[in-house]
Parts: structure tokens; sequence; C-alpha cells
């Protein structure tokens, strides 16, 4: 019987062991996490923060599903060193588990700038996070975020949300500059600034202190709550002390194999093709692919990297960007709508009559069919204005499921299509859990939920009709 040893019990790691399961029961599995949770739904922890869920929503697997799958899952147990000579890992407590195959799935951690006073501050990475910033914003009066990526908004909406003044702090020149331009940048500070979020951009912090935060060139901003999302990191210490090769993340192939033949990586910490991604559709179709090495349920099972598309996750801020979103006229065509009253601003970039980018921030009611038109890379159709808007009369596509193909991917974080929800359907699921507990669709970060619901309704009143 082969021994799977998984190290790391996140997003990668949960859905690698119940991937492994879903496939056989004579691979023996353990995996150790640090944390000391259940394995949890790390992409649903902004609503944690916001108070939109509870801890308890967000879990992803509970104990009862490790003994009914006879996997053995050791929380709070940390993973110090790889023994590659005899094939075993050693834990913090000096435990040791022997292996025949193993798969790295540490993710990242925080990035924390190194300033005086950061250690007061608190990062948000983990549920333990969520707990800290919880409590000490029960009693803040004013609260500083550092860092206006897609984490610090979640974080600076979810707490203004909480009725505590906010300020988030950037040091770009505008907010989520990897993946807005700057005119999205502004216009999205405009909404947040709208929900009670203050928002200062080109800003360094120097320094934490009891009652808030200096800047460089002495200013001053309030806060007895700081909370720190700049960045993260990939964690590959074990890898790197085992001898395995890291760049940035882990390297690995295309069967997310490390250079030891017997080592795999996926997930936050793994590097594939240059490439660390940051989303979870990576993780899980990485994990997806080792999980059909490791049981041999399909040995040529391979990786082929990913297309990512963020989706900002802050109630009344509908936000989504996709690929090359900083080219100009100069290097592509470019087809842009913006008004900032309104909080809008819809942008394509488009090479070669194909789609490699896009912007949707106010309404992202045609972000089903830009995602369609930019994972599939094929040629677009000539009307521009009804790709912008897919509600103007004869926009060449369509939002509704009718028009839809069956190809088109739904669920961007577990690569679900409209035709495998169609099937499902099919062989009796009648609401949309029925259909997330099939497919798993609606599971990840939950921003398909509206576009399942509509195919499920309009394949019920096909049926209706039909009947
Ligand atoms: C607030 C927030 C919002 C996000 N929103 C989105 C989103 O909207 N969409 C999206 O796609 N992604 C989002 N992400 C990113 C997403 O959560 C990550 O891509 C995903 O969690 C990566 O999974 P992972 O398993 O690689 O890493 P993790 O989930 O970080 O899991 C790694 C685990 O390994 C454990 N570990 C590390 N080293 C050891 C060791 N030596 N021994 C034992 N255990 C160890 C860690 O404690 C951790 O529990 C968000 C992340 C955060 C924090």
């Amino acid at each position: 019987m082969t021994r799977l040893v998984v190290v790391g019990n996140g997003m990668a790691g949960a859905r690698l062991v119940s991937e492994v399961r879903a496939r056989d029961r004579h691979v023996t599995v353990t995996v150790f996490g640090a944390e000391t949770w259940q394995p949890y739904n790390r992409v649903l922890l902004s609503n944690v923060v916001a108070g939109t869920m509870t801890p308890d929503q967000v879990r992803l697997l509970d104990p009862a599903w490790y003994a009914d799958h006879s996997v053995t899952a050791l929380p709070g147990v940390e993973v110090t060193s790889i023994d590659r000579e005899t094939q075993a890992v050693i834990t913090a407590g000096g435990g040791r588990e022997p292996y025949d195959v193993l798969v790295l799935a540490t993710g990242s951690q925080a990035v924390v700038p190194r300033v005086p006073g950061a250690a007061g501050a608190v990062a948000f990475r983990t549920l333990d996070d969520c707990r800290t910033i919880l409590e000490a914003a029960a009693t803040a009066r004013r609260a500083v975020v550092v860092g206006g990526g897609l984490l610090g908004i979640e974080a600076a909406r979810g707490l203004a949300g909480r009725g505590l003044p906010v300020t988030l702090l950037h040091l770009a020149g505008h907010l989520m500059n990897r993946q807005l331009d700057a005119e999205a940048g502004l216009v999205l500070g405009e909404t947040l600034a709208g929900l009670g979020v203050e928002i200062r951009t080109g800003v360094v912090v120097e320094e934490i202190f009891d009652d808030g935060v200096r800047l460089t060139g002495g200013e001053t901003v309030e806060a007895d709550l700081v909370v720190f999302a700049c960045g993260v990191r990939p964690v590959t210490g074990l890898a790197r002390d085992a001898g395995l090769e890291v760049a940035r993340g882990i390297v690995v192939d295309d069967e997310m194999r490390t250079d030891d033949p017997s080592i795999f990586a996926i997930g936050e910490c793994a590097e594939h093709d240059g490439t660390v991604y940051g989303l979870v559709a990576p993780a899980w179709e990485q994990a997806a692919v080792v999980a059909d090495i490791v049981t041999g349920t399909d040995k040529t099972s391979r990786y082929r990297g990913s297309r990512m598309v963020t989706r900002l996750k802050a109630r009344s801020v509908e936000l989504a960007a996709m690929g090359e979103t900083h080219l100009t006229e100069d290097d592509a065509e470019v087809v842009r709508f913006s008004h900032r009253a309104a909080g809008t601003y819809r942008k394509l970039v488009i090479r070669d009559g194909r789609l490699v980018g896009a912007i949707l921030l106010g309404a992202t009611d045609a972000v089903g069919n830009l995602t369609q038109l930019f994972d599939r890379g094929g040629p677009l159709p000539g009307d521009r204005a009804g790709l912008l808007f897919p509600g103007l009369s004869g926009s060449a596509v369509a939002e509704s499921p009718v028009r839809m193909p069956d190809a088109a991917k739904v669920c961007q974080c577990n690569n679900v299509t409209k035709g495998q929800i169609r099937a499902c359907w099919e062989s009796g699921a009648r609401d949309v859990e029925a259909v997330a507990a099939a497919t798993r669709a609606t599971t990840g970060c939950g921003g398909c939920r509206d576009a399942v619901e509509g195919i499920v309704g309009w394949l019920c009143e096909q049926e209706g009709v039909s009947a």
C-alpha cells in the first residue's frame, strides 16, 4: 500500500486528500496541519471579518469525514524537516512519519513589513488572525489597514461595515495596482470612500506606535487597531532545507513533481512554469492532477497552468479583473467605459481579435461571458459594446444561460462548466445545494452562485415548458 504524507492542511492539502479518497481507498493518507483548526475555506475569511459568516460556516472538512475516510489528520502538528534518505518527515515534537509519496502544500505566509512596532500589528491570513482582528475591533475606536490589494480592501470594507472608522494606506499610486489600471483604481477608491473607508495612496508606513501609524514625512494616522495586508510569501523553508529546487516557490513540473520524484508540491508554495499562483482555482486543479497520478487513476494527468480571474468579495463593491489590464491603446485595442459618479468602470483589452484582459467595476453582469472568452481565447464578436453591456439590444453575446455554450466555465474555483451543471440537473439535482454537493460549484469564493442559480432555474423552467 502506498503511504502518502501531506504537509499542510489548508485549501490545497485538504482538497488533495479528498480527491485521493474520491479515487482510491488503498493509499494510506496522513496529513499534517500546523494550524489547530480543521481545514477551512481561507477565501471566505473576509466574510468572517465582515461578520457575514462564522468560523463554523467556512469549514471544509470535519473530524467525522476523516474518520469515515480512514485519513489520519494531525491538526496543530508542524513538520520541521524532511529526511529524504530514509523517506520520512519529522515533526516539531520529534515524531517521524515515513512516506512513499510526500506532497508539500505549505501555502504562503503573510508578509509583515520590517518597521518598528510591526510586532504589535496583526496580519490577515488565518482564522486565528481573524479572531485577533475581531477581538480588537470590538473595543477599537479607529483602524488602519496597511495594503490596498485585494485582501486589504476586503479587510477594510469588512471593518467599516462593522461601523469602525478605517483608513486604508497603500504604497502604490492606486488601489489594487497589480490587477487594475489607474482609472479603475481611482473609481474603486471613490466607491470605498462612499462606504466609509478613508483611502490614502502613495504613502509609506515608517512606524507603528501605540496610538497609530507614522508615515514617511512625519504625518501620523490615528488607530488602535492596525492590520497588515501587504502580500504573501510562499512557505518554502522545508523544501529548501531538504535540498529541493526552490526559486520563488518550490519548483515543479507538469505532474507537480519536484526534482525529487517522490515529492510533489501544490498550491501557493509551488512554482509551475515560472508562476506562483495566489488563487485557489490553480491549487485545486493541481490537487486533482496529483491525486490522479498518486492513485494511478490517470498517470497521464498534467497541470498546464491557469488563467487567473480576480473577484473582490466586499459588500456593495462589485469588481472582477482578469489578464493584461494595464495595456493601453499603444499595445492593444482598448474598449473602455468610465462613469465615475456612478462608480462604474469597464474595460476590455483585445489583441489580435482576442480578449486578453478585462476590468468590470461597479457591476459584474458581463463577467460570465468575458471569463469564457478570456479562458477560451477564441475570436471575439465584432459588437464590442455588447460585450461590455450584455443587456444592450442587439448585443452579440447574451449572459443568459440559454446562450451559454456547454463548455463555458461557470465556477472558476472548481472548474465546473455549464455542461456539467446540466448533466447534474439531468441526474436529479434540482437546486443549487444539490448541484454544489455533486459538482462543488459555488463552494470556492461563491462568486458564481447567481450564475448557477440562473442555469438551474432556466433548466427547471424548460422542464416546466416541455412537461
Ligand atoms: C482573506 C483572503 C481572501 C482570499 N480571497 C481569495 C479569492 O477571492 N479567490 C481566490 O482564488 N483566492 C483567494 N485567497 C487566496 C486563497 O486562500 C489561497 O490561494 C489558498 O488558500 C491557497 O491554498 P494553499 O493550501 O496553498 O495554502 P493555505 O491555504 O495557506 O494552506 C497552507 C497550510 O499549510 C500549513 N503549513 C505550512 N507549513 C507547514 C508545516 N511545516 N507543517 C504543517 N503544516 C504547515 C499552514 O499552516 C496552512 O494551514 C484569499 C486569501 C485570503 C487570506
